[in-house]
């Protein structure tokens, strides 16, 4: 069977090149050698398409796929449209994993999402804690959509003996992240939070819930490099966790980006928006043991990300 990194003039497709994990997965491959990358943004090419994509496929042939395309947001984004939260990744998923069947993809990776757990697992997450309990409600939809697509991606593979493999991100931030503070995750809304409010010189910023949940956040540049190391190392239905194996409460969280971003006012907690799930820690005890491991701190990656958020967007009037 061919190995990954056996050939960099292998053809492979970013499916969201322009998203916070397409885009890490790109700079990760064109950092190993590759040079035969397809990518295709939302405009030029709907996923949501069925027919579209199967001609995409058959013409292009892409030899490996890494499907980061979906549809993601903030707990505040996910309760306000969940419609598109269930319709989009179902969608997506469906006409990526079956035209890469049909074209006879060699190896196709599939991003999930730590939310795929059950709301009250017990912590760690452990892979085989799938569908064992109720989910979450405030991603619930997404979630379903996400459980479904690794129902595909397994179902594929027994069936029609694809290389489907399915790894399940924990919280994600870096370079390229969504800014927008109706949509976005926690991290970077706290980046600009702190940051406008230390321009402004306000007293004040307000961090949604109580503080209290606890959120384990990686680096994108660190889930690529996992990505790229089981798309060459791992076979097999069995999902794969990827974190750091460490979780801190939000309220730690907000300490943290304030002194990085050098922020002097206070915190008010608004206890009127939802805490969500109390605690998402995975347990990674998976990867570690197929030789991975996280390699970018939490300060040191939330510091890089300011930074990329002053060089890119601070002032912007377009977030
Ligand atoms: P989740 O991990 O799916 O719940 O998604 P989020 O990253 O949106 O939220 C994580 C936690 O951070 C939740 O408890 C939120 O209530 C809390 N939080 C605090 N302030 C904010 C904020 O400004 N934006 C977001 N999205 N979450 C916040």
């Amino acid at each position: 069977m061919e190995r990954f990194f056996a050939n960099t003039q292998s053809k492979v497709y970013v499916a969201g090149h322009n998203g916070l994990v397409g885009s890490a997965i790109v700079r990760a491959l064109e950092k190993k050698g590759y040079t035969n990358l397809i990518m295709r943004s939302s405009r030029q090419l709907d996923l949501r398409d069925s027919a579209a994509i199967l001609e995409f496929f058959c013409i292009e042939k892409p030899e490996y796929v890494f499907l980061a395309a979906a549809r993601v947001g903030g707990i505040h984004a996910n309760n306000t449209y969940p419609a598109e939260f269930i319709y989009d990744n179902l969608m997506i998923q469906c006409n990526v994993i079956n035209a890469s069947c049909i074209s006879r993809v060699k190896k196709l990776l599939f991003l999930g999402s730590s939310c795929i757990y059950p709301k009250l697992a017990s912590q760690p997450l452990k892979e085989e804690y799938l569908l064992t309990g109720p989910l979450e409600p405030t991603n619930e939809p997404y979630a379903v959509a996400k459980i479904a697509g690794i129902k595909m991606c397994q179902s594929y593979n027994s069936q029609y003996g694809t290389r489907n493999i399915c790894v399940m991100p924990t919280n994600l931030y870096g370079p390229n992240d969504n800014y927008d503070l109706d949509t976005s995750h926690v991290l970077p809304a706290l980046i600009r939070k702190f940051h406008e409010a230390k321009v402004k010189g306000d007293p004040l910023v307000t961090v949604w819930g109580t503080g209290s949940p606890r959120r384990e956040f990686l680096h994108v540049d660190d889930l690529a490099d996992a990505c790229l190391f089981l798309m060459e190392n791992y076979e097999g239905n069995d999902l794969v966790n990827i974190g750091t194996g460490e979780d801190l409460k939000i309220s730690e969280l907000a300490a943290i980006v304030r002194d990085i971003v050098g922020y002097r006012g206070d915190i008010r907690y608004d206890s009127s928006k939802p805490d969500g799930t109390p605690r998402k820690l995975l347990d990674v005890t998976r990867i570690r043991n197929l030789g991975w491991r996280s390699k970018i701190g939490l300060a040191e990656g939330i510091a890089g990300s300011y930074d990329w958020y002053i060089r890119h967007l601070a002032g912007s009037p377009s977030i």
